[in-house]
């Protein structure tokens, strides 16, 4: 099974919940993996199954980048609020680097996570 994992800043947790809610029965196919409070709200709101590392400010993004860099990760679907500065900025950009280095796709938007995952679905039935 692939995995995908789910990231948002505070200030678009409600839009992830909006997202993941509109794509359930996709992201179910998949094995999830989330930052704590993105991926708490995303089990506790919508049902979804998620393995859930660290807080994003305590650990989580390095977490989900180290499954990055051994390739346990398919997808990373990060929004990110681009307006708020954020603690843990270098963790955040060492994640996007580690993407780039291993041509891991990260949608960091709602338009381009529909993108990835029309792509993913694509790909699951072909
Ligand atoms: P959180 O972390 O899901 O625990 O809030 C996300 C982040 O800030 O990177």
């Amino acid at each position: 099974m692939e995995t995908i994992a789910l990231i948002a800043h505070d200030k678009k947790k409600d839009e992830m919940l909006d997202f993941a809610g509109n794509h359930k029965e996709l992201l179910e196919k998949f094995h999830l993996v989330a930052t704590r409070t993105t991926g708490t709200q995303l089990k506790e709101k919508l049902g979804l199954e998620v393995e859930t590392m660290m807080s994003g400010p305590l650990g989580g993004d390095q977490q989900i980048g180290a499954l990055v860099a051994t390739e346990k990760v398919q997808y990373v679907i990060f929004l990110r609020d681009p307006l708020t500065s954020q603690p843990h900025e270098p963790d955040i950009n060492a994640l996007l680097r580690l993407c780039d280095v291993h041509n891991i796709p990260l949608a960091t938007n709602r338009k381009s996570g529909h993108i990835l995952l029309a792509y993913a679905a694509q790909k699951l039935n072909s």
